[in-house]
């Protein structure tokens, strides 16, 4: 479910009558934590210190691993969190993708809620219930469906996200956009130019497009796939780049693998010609990478497939607003 909010601080209404409440922070948005300084009830009904329950946590894609979901967990155990517990994740992609793979695997499963704090996950990591980690190398390699209770989208909190972040986050905008609603991409093209102030209104049409695919798909069997489009590259993109220590972000990533996937669709008929021409121009004007970085990006889709177990998968733009996948 998506929660719509004006201002951080209503989270704590939303909060009131939940027992035990666990938050897990990125360090960076210590100021959105803070807003969770409401008294929390303990087991008991006894009043607890306010911020005992929070836990910090440095985020990096080297630190979306295993050992950072065992010190969650860990950190949950210790403060002896019921089956019935909330865990709250407070920060990007990496937070959501960390503490809902906690919150899934701990005593078999408890609820978790995301406050996303980064455009990137407002419009994407923080709905539709994939959590996980990356392992040796290969990105999101393992991670459960886990449905997150509520995402609270608050753009108020992207105000301290710097512009490079808001910009990569554009792109997951975008791409949900070339897949189900032309009108909303043309208007995001124009409003992204001043990328420092994101809409809040499509902000909210790209979660609710991405939340109704999921409600319809909720496995990915079918249409879900459809979000992946720029992806097969776009992990190919990043798994070059953590193997060399690169610095890509992974909104910047889809960007590039958007733009491949449309010349892909172009060279097999799938779209018409201009297609490729047309996004590349409409990133480039938003200050998006277009080009690949790496010359031997095959090599790596086909061991990140292989590590998969599957075949290829490539989402393909017919135009803006419409994709098929092959
Ligand atoms: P992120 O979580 O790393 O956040 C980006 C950076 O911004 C971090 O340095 C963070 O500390 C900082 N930050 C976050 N909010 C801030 C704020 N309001 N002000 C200042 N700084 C802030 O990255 P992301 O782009 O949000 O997410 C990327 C991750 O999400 C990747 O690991 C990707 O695989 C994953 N992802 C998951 C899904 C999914 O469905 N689960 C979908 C897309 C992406």
């Amino acid at each position: 479910m998506i929660m719509e909010l004006d201002h951080i601080a209503d989270l704590s209404a939303r909060l009131a009558g939940e027992r035990e409440v666990y938050v897990v922070y990125d360090r960076n948005v210590e100021w959105v934590a803070g807003f969770f300084d409401f008294a929390q009830n303990d087991k008991d009904g006894a009043a607890i210190k306010a911020g005992t329950r929070s836990m910090a946590i440095d985020t990096s894609e080297e630190r979306k691993s295993m050992d950072t979901v065992m010190e969650i967990c860990r950190w949950l155990l210790e403060r002896n969190a019921s089956r019935k517990a909330l865990v709250v994740a407070v920060g990007g992609g990496i937070t959501s993708d960390l503490a809902g793979f906690a919150a899934s695997i701990y005593k078999r499963g408890i609820r978790y809620a995301n406050v996303p704090t980064t455009l990137l996950a407002q419009v994407d990591a923080a709905i539709g219930g994939k959590t996980g980690v990356n392992f040796l190398e290969y990105k999101n390699m393992l991670g459960a469906f886990h449905m997150p209770e509520f995402t609270a989208i608050c753009p108020e909190v992207l105000k301290t996200l710097p512009e490079r972040q808001i910009r990569a986050g554009l792109a997951e905008m975008l791409k949900t956009f070339i897949i189900a609603d032309a009108d909303a991409y043309s208007r995001a093209v124009s409003s992204g130019k001043s990328a420092q102030n994101p809409d809040g209104d499509l902000i909210l049409k790209a979660a609710a497009i991405k939340e109704a695919i999921v409600e319809r798909d909720p496995f990915e069997k079918g249409e879900r796939a459809k979000l992946n489009l720029g992806h097969t590259f776009a992990h190919a993109i990043e798994h070059k780049a953590l193997e060399r220590g690169d610095d890509i972000l992974h909104g910047e990533a889809v960007a590039i693998g958007i733009i491949m996937a449309a010349e892909m669709a172009e060279r097999e008929g799938v779209a018409e010609k201009g297609l490729a021409a047309r996004l590349r121009a409409d990133f480039e004007s938003l200050g998006l990478p277009t080009e690949c970085p790496y010359g031997d990006l095959e090599e790596a889709m086909v061991k990140d497939k292989k590590a998969e177990g599957g075949k290829m998968k490539y989402v393909l733009p017919v135009e803006i607003g419409k994709v098929i996948v092959k």
